[in-house]
């Protein structure tokens, strides 16, 4: 049987772009959580529950590097909250990743299932590594020692991991391998984001992008703009960012510019973004050469005169020093976490209609959802059915959070803070605190 092991052509790990005014993701969310509790009088001691993370586990991973010599990784896995339901969360590898990023990242699980109507809480994983440097036989050993020592937290009714930051469906299927040696029958429901022939589900490679259409049309229409009028520029040109623009191109929008990290490419006449995939899937992920377009900044991209800004990059790229030059009237954060505090401010005084990370990029785990319901089923969905049923899911949050906002006379981000928080409460409320 040949063994070459292409999956990892999605796992490359890329050098982290440099963030200029990186905040601490942890105080960025809590600065929205603490206007949304506000807002709803939240009980102080409803406060504290909800903005501590229920667990979190930090376990040494030790691995047999291809040299012989044993190193020890760091392992993370915060489970923010579970009122709702078992933890639901990605797992990332990276070299710079943090505790307070994950306990961040987990609290944005737990709004964002709240927000779509996922019946999950919110986890997020991660082990700080360089994939870069490591071979195949060494990633794959570091997976299933994280995943060992995380035996007793991991679980289709506990915690259930999916892919994040430079993981893949490789390792979610050596994820459920170990969890089922250990648990001595197959579990596909333990991890979601999976390969299809192990229970993964139709339609999940494409969910978040889809997500971000479906919201951005939303937008649209509640601003009385038509699509086929409409012009988009999409930061990152990644798993998110090229499906929303390739989806968003369909539904008759120009896409006038992208950007990766090789920088920003841009077409007043609108780019040819199936092409633009194809180049990049043959040029090791990367634009970088492409020839039919104009060649920008990212600063540029984010400035552009456009209709709709799709950042589907990563965190804090619209600063304040960004949000003053924003001119689109829509902002669909296709990425966490991408816009600053202080630049929501901005963006709120301009009129500039942002539909929020916890609800834009919600796709993802809507369709992880859908995935976990298959395996339990033993029963799986046709993609019409799963994009489907992710449509309706989308666009009833949508309308939830819009209306939610007005209620309230704020923004949309803030709307759906109020709603999860909402949400969360008044389900710890009724299970109460077990003593
Ligand atoms: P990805 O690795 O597939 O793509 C990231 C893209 O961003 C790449 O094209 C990369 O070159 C580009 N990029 C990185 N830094 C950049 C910079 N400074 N300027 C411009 N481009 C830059 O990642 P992805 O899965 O598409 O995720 C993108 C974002 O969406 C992340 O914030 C992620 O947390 C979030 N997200 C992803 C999912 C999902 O299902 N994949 C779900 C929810 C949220």
């Amino acid at each position: 049987m040949p063994t070459t092991r292409t999956v990892y052509d999605r796992a490359v790990y890329q050098e982290p772009t440099p963030i200029p005014d990186k905040e601490d993701p942890f105080r960025s969310m809590m600065e929205r959580f603490d206007v949304a509790a506000h807002i709803l009088e939240l009980d102080p001691g409803f406060y504290e529950f909800l903005c501590k993370p229920a667990r979190v586990i930090i376990t040494a991973v030790p691995v047999v590097m291809d040299t012989g010599r044993i190193r020890v990784f760091d392992g993370i896995r915060v489970i923010h909250n579970e009122v709702l339901g078992p933890g639901k969360g990605g797992i990332r590898y990276a070299p710079d990743v943090t505790v307070p990023e994950v306990k961040a990242l987990a609290a944005w699980m737990t709004w964002k299932c709240a927000v779509v109507d996922v019946p999950f809480g919110g986890a997020k994983g991660a082990v700080v590594c360089n994939p870069r440097e490591m071979s195949p036989g060494e990633l794959e050993r570091l997976t299933r020692r994280y995943t060992s020592n995380m035996i007793d937290v991991f679980g289709p009714d506990r915690d259930i991991p999916a892919p994040d930051m430079n993981t893949n469906e490789q390792i979610m299927a050596w994820i459920l391998d170990t969890y089922s040696m250990h648990a001595r029958r197959t579990e596909n429901a333990v991890v979601t984001g999976k390969p299809k022939i192990l229970g993964g589900s139709e339609g999940r490679k494409d969910a978040t992008g889809r997500g971000v259409m479906t919201v951005t049309l939303a937008a649209m229409e509640k601003l009385g703009l038509r699509p086929g009028e409409c012009t988009v520029a999409v930061q990152g040109f990644g798993n998110v960012g090229a499906t929303a623009a390739r989806l968003l191109r369909d539904r008759g929008c120009k896409i006038v510019a992208v950007s990766d990290v090789s920088g920003g490419y841009y077409n007043e006449n609108g780019l040819d973004i199936v092409d633009m995939q194809n180049y990049a899937a043959a040029n090791g992920h990367l634009l970088k050469g492409y020839g039919n377009a104009q060649k920008i900044s990212n600063d540029e991209l984010l400035t552009l005169d456009v209709d709709v800004l799709v950042p589907a990059a990563r965190e804090d790229q619209i600063t304040k020093y960004v949000a003053e030059r924003v001119r689109a009237k829509i902002i669909a954060e296709g990425a966490n976490g991408p816009t600053t505090p202080e630049a929501d401010a901005i963006l709120n005084d301009n009129g500039v209609l942002v539909v929020p990370d916890i609800l834009a990029n919600a796709g993802g785990v809507t369709v992880s959802y859908f995935e976990w319901v298959q395996d339990r089923q033993g029963y799986f969905w046709t993609l019409d059915r799963v994009n489907r049923r992710l449509d309706r899911m989308m666009t009833a949050a949508f309308q939830t959070v819009f209306d939610e906002a007005q209620k309230h006379d704020v923004s949309m981000r803030i709307g759906a803070y109020v709603l999860a928080i909402h949400k969360v409460a008044t389900a710890l409320k009724l299970r109460g605190i077990y003593a």
